[in-house]
């Protein structure tokens, strides 16, 4: 996974295997989100100056769920992280159930 960044508690992961490189964080989010020219998957470029918004933009804009956010250590997007072809349920922060985000 690539490097998380620090706001407001706020930590942002791509995961390489979610992502396809078609680019849509990029375009929803430009100069925060670029295509590394190498691997062709999606990197956070510049995480520190981000605002919270763009941080969000680039991560509804991607149709895979690449793009995970956190917020002081609880999944805050996506609300259920459905499972990529060769996942299994509760393996790497995929919903396990139907059952959704725990109350607590
Ligand atoms: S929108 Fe998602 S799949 Fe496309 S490049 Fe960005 S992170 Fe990767």
């Amino acid at each position: 996974m690539s490097e998380p960044t620090s706001r407001r508690g706020i930590e942002v992961t791509i995961d390489p295997h979610r992502c396809i490189g078609i680019g849509k964080c990029a375009a929803a989010a430009p100069g925060i989100y670029t295509l590394d020219e190498e691997t062709g998957k999606a990197v956070l470029e510049n995480g520190e100056e981000a605002t919270v918004e763009q941080l969000f933009a680039g991560a509804r804009a991607c149709p895979t769920q690449a793009i995970i956010i956190e917020q002081f250590g609880r999944r805050v997007f996506p609300r259920l992280l459905v499972p990529m072809f060769g996942d299994k349920p509760g393996e790497n922060g995929v919903n396990a159930g139907d059952s959704g985000e725990s109350a607590s």
